[in-house]
């Protein structure tokens, strides 16, 4: 498996965080979860935590601007040097815009974007099944109508790039960790 700077794109509920955690013993990079990161600055109470909390209680966007300066500051360190997981990053065509950015900047690209393709009701079933605290129905809802009308766009550009690679979430855990495995060549 030699692609090693990898994004992990797909609906919420689909599965990026857990096989995120999984892919990244067997690639030895760091999952980045930028969801993660922002919860964790909510908890700590941060500035940025502050500035972002009820945008994170309402399941929209946090802003361009702010997710770039969280990402360029995570890929920077020296764990994200020679490879990475993206759960959750880009979200809009601006954000895929300064995520290549920075690649270009340390002279490095992306290697494949994984999408995970799990359809809509299965994906508000493990919400609510997994009940986190911004997951009641109404964000859920706005999370998946938000990642259709935003995030959605990135599979065209990946696609044009050569970059997607596409692979069945409606499968066990262990299925999905195999076909992303597959994915990469592994
Ligand atoms: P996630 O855990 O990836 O589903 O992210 C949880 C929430 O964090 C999202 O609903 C957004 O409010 C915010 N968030 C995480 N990543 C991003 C991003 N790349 N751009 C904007 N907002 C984000």
């Amino acid at each position: 498996m030699s692609a090693r700077r990898i994004v992990l794109l797909g609906p919420p509920g689909c599965g990026k965080g857990t096989q995120a955690a999984l892919l990244s013993g067997a690639l030895a990079v760091p999952a980045i979860s930028t969801g993660e990161m922002l919860r964790d600055a909510v908890a700590r109470g941060s500035e940025l935590g502050r500035q972002v909390e009820a945008i994170l209680a309402s399941g929209r966007l946090v802003d361009d601007e702010t997710m770039a300066g969280v990402v360029a500051e995570r890929l920077d360190r020296e764990d994200a040097r020679l490879g990475f997981l993206l759960d959750g990053y880009p979200r809009t065509l601006s954000q895929a815009e300064t995520l290549a950015g920075i690649l270009d900047g340390q002279g490095s690209k992306l290697d494949a974007v994984l999408l995970f393709e799990v359809p809509e009701g299965v994906l508000v079933a493990r919400a609510l099944a997994r009940r986190r605290a911004d997951d009641n129905e109404a964000v859920i809802r706005e999370r998946l109508r938000v990642y259709r009308s935003q995030t959605a766009p990135l599979i065209g550009r990946y696609e044009d790039e050569g970059l997607l690679r596409a692979i069945d979430g409606n499968q066990s855990v262990e299925a999905v960790t195999a076909a992303l495995t597959a994915a990469l060549g592994g």
